[in-house]
């Protein structure tokens, strides 16, 4: 288990370290992402620079968080304070609220958040973003295909999870084009895909209480082969499931977001 060598700089498999290096592909990404000079935009993990370059050329200026000590300095020996704000430290920690400071009263939220994300923490670092979605235009990221996969499942799919149902909650998603392990160095075990996702309009969120929307789908998920009057035993009752038009025999997987959005609003009619 060799970390690899790649432009003088030793891949770090505990960052999850796989640098871009096919130039079609990292066209296609900024294409995709379409920076307009002065966006406000972060990258996180920018690693040796495939996709910073580009975006900087767009842009003019691009705000990176990155944990890589080695990584640092060289983004410090290659670019300008006005072309780029470095953030150290670990963007699953990162307030990124805070670049938007002084932003209220303008025309909408601003910042867009792109990123080759490290593998290893891409759940995480999904629920960590999706509590600043508020701030948030845009967020395009590559990732693992089978975790893009879950996050634009169908209800009755496999693939159709807690994070499905959470992230399709808050923004409105779209999985744009695949990516092979060949166009990285080194290359991963995995297939890799680009994902989109916008935040949904406040007003169309619904949950009364989101906290309460996490933990019910949470339970409903937790036993996948278990069905709702199970999973959800200390939320609802059958009456509560069938007064929403909810059969309790089915299992978590068939419900829509909608339908978990009634079962907590639901439960938290009662409780308050
Ligand atoms: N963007 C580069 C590219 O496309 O070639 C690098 C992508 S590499 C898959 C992931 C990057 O995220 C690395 O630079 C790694 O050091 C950085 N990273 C890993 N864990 C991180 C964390 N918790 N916070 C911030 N950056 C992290």
């Amino acid at each position: 288990m060799h970390d690899f060598d790649t432009d003088g700089h030793r891949a770090r498999k505990r960052f999850g370290q796989n640098f871009l290096s096919d130039p079609n592909i990292i066209r296609k990404i900024i294409d995709g992402i379409r920076p307009q000079p002065g966006e406000l935009m972060v990258e996180i993990g920018p690693g040796l620079g495939a996709m910073t370059d580009p975006l900087i050329e767009r842009l003019g200026h691009l705000h990176v968080v990155e944990i890589d000590r080695d990584l640092i300095a060289r983004l410090h020996e290659r670019y300008t304070p006005a072309q780029l704000t470095v953030h150290e430290g670990d963007a699953l920690k990162f307030d990124f609220g805070s670049l938007c400071a002084g932003e209220e009263g303008g025309v909408g939220p601003r910042l867009r958040i792109v990123g080759n994300l490290p593998y290893n923490i891409s759940t995480p670092i999904l629920f960590h973003l999706a509590g600043f979605a508020d701030q948030v235009k845009d967020m395009t990221f590559m990732l693992q295909k089978e975790v893009v996969m879950r996050m634009v499942a169908e209800p009755g799919t496999e693939e159709y999870g807690r994070l499905s149902v959470m992230l399709q909650y808050r923004f409105r998603m779209g999985r744009l084009f695949d990516v092979p392990p060949g166009a990285f160095r080194p290359a991963p075990k995995v297939m890799s895909s680009i994902v989109r996702m916008a935040p949904l309009p406040a007003e169309q969120l619904g949950a009364r209480d989101e906290a309460l929307l996490g933990r019910i789908v949470a339970a409903a998920f937790g036993q996948r082969r278990k069905t709702l009057r199970n999973t959800l035993r200390e939320f609802i009752d059958d009456a509560g499931l069938q007064a929403l038009g909810i059969d309790p025999g089915l299992r978590g997987e068939k419900l829509s977001v909608e339908q978990y959005v009634a079962i907590a609003n639901a439960c938290a009619g009662r409780e308050g």
